[in-house]
């Protein structure tokens, strides 16, 4: 027997959207003489929002998963392949047979990257992070950054130090700054300075970072970029911190629909010796009354952090859930719901890479209105 999967729950993918996003952003990165790396890993890759960053003008394709980057090159994207996650040993021939480009921090690794490559004949370009106060990947002294780029350069031939690169605001939330660029340039001349001559790139970071290019103050010498959540959603950056100075992004690529499968008014205080949720926290709750309640068949499988959700509809407050329901009150919804009827969301960060991972949510791709299949050749 096979299993027909389910309508919904639904994300609503418009790939006119997504192309459009990394059009504008490619397009000021090119002006400024960056190349952009175009990170799919928010969405798991899929293939055909993937291919709307090549289509749109990404320089190159990036993942943190080698399956991702697997599919992708299966698909027949061009290239070249970045992985963005400093790699684990173990996937070092993974890392050699995929990619093109991949970011170290690590001796040990580039050791056994080099010895890979020389066996299975190929050439890795690596970009070595420095670590500027974020305290993720990275070298921390500009020292052993210096030192590890010159053993490279004078004894690991079957690797070519291609650049170095920085990551901010993801673990320490540092924001990228011109000052942290500047830094950057500087580790990176150190690095040049001592091998004697100019590495390809100096990769200022993530999404983050563009905040220096669209307010036409990112150093020159910066020019590459790696970046994801600004194309997929531009949200973080309009909403989030604030820039209304992006408004060629759309932040409507992607829209959740999810299915009611029950409306009933109920108390909105748990009733009985409150204790554990299936979660192992011990939640509070507000006595309100009784109120109008919805339940939709997804959860935190699906999605993650239910309360991350963003309800299309103000009058819908999003109450919390579990594995594989999600809560809302509907008290004051504008249009009355019943079973069956469809809740619309956008999407934040978070949630998009948990739908796009989840085996029970299908993916819908437009092009304008018109409908696209998954396999569709675009
Ligand atoms: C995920 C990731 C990116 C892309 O981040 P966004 O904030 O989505 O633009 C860039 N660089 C590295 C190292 C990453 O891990």
């Amino acid at each position: 027997m096979n299993f027909i999967p389910s309508p919904y729950p639904a994300v609503e993918c418009r790939l006119d959207i997504l192309r459009s996003n990394v059009a504008q952003i490619t397009q000021r990165c090119h002006a400024a003489g960056i190349q952009v790396a175009g990170v799919i890993k928010g969405v798991n890759g899929r293939y055909p929002l993937a291919k709307q960053f090549e289509l749109g003008g990404c320089d190159q394709i990036a993942s943190s998963r080698l399956e991702q980057i697997y599919e992708a090159k299966k698909a027949n994207l061009r290239g070249p392949f970045l992985l963005v996650r400093i790699p684990m040993l173990s996937e070092v021939p993974n890392v050699v047979r995929l990619c093109d480009i991949t970011l170290a921090s690590e001796p040990a690794l580039l050791s056994a990257l080099n010895e890979e490559c020389l066996q299975q004949g190929k050439r890795l370009k690596v970009i070595l992070m420095a670590d500027l106060g974020d305290l993720r990947e990275g070298f921390w002294n500009r020292s052993d950054l210096v030192e590890t780029a010159l053993y490279m350069e004078n004894n690991l031939s079957g690797l070519e130090l291609a650049g170095v690169g920085t990551n901010l605001g993801c673990y320490g939330s540092i924001r990228p700054t011109v000052e942290k660029m500047n830094e950057l340039v500087e580790a990176a001349e150190a690095v040049e300075s001592a091998i004697g001559r100019q590495l390809t790139w100096i990769s200022g970071g993530a999404t983050s970072s563009y905040v220096l290019v669209n307010d036409g103050v990112m150093p020159e010498r910066i020019n590459h970029l790696r970046i994801g959540e600004n194309i997929l959603l531009a949200r973080d950056l309009q909403t989030d911190w604030g820039i209304g100075t992006m408004k060629y992004l759309r932040m409507d690529a992607f829209t959740l629909k999810a299915e009611v499968i029950e409306v009933k008014e109920k108390p909105s205080h748990p009733v009985g010796e409150i204790f554990m949720d299936a979660f192992g926290n011990f939640p509070t709750y507000t006595d309100r009354g009784m109120r109008r309640r919805a339940l939709l068949g997804l959860g935190k499988l699906d999605l993650g952090d239910i309360h991350k959700l963003l309800p299309k509809d103000a009058g819908i407050e999003v109450l919390g859930g579990s594995s594989d329901h999600t809560i809302l009150d509907i008290q004051d919804v504008t249009t009355p719901l019943k079973v069956g009827d469809l809740v619309e969301f956008d999407l934040n960060y978070s949630t998009l890479l948990f739908l796009t991972s989840s085996k029970s949510v299908t993916l819908r791709y437009f092009d304008g209105e018109r409908e696209v299949a998954e396999g569709e050749a675009l």
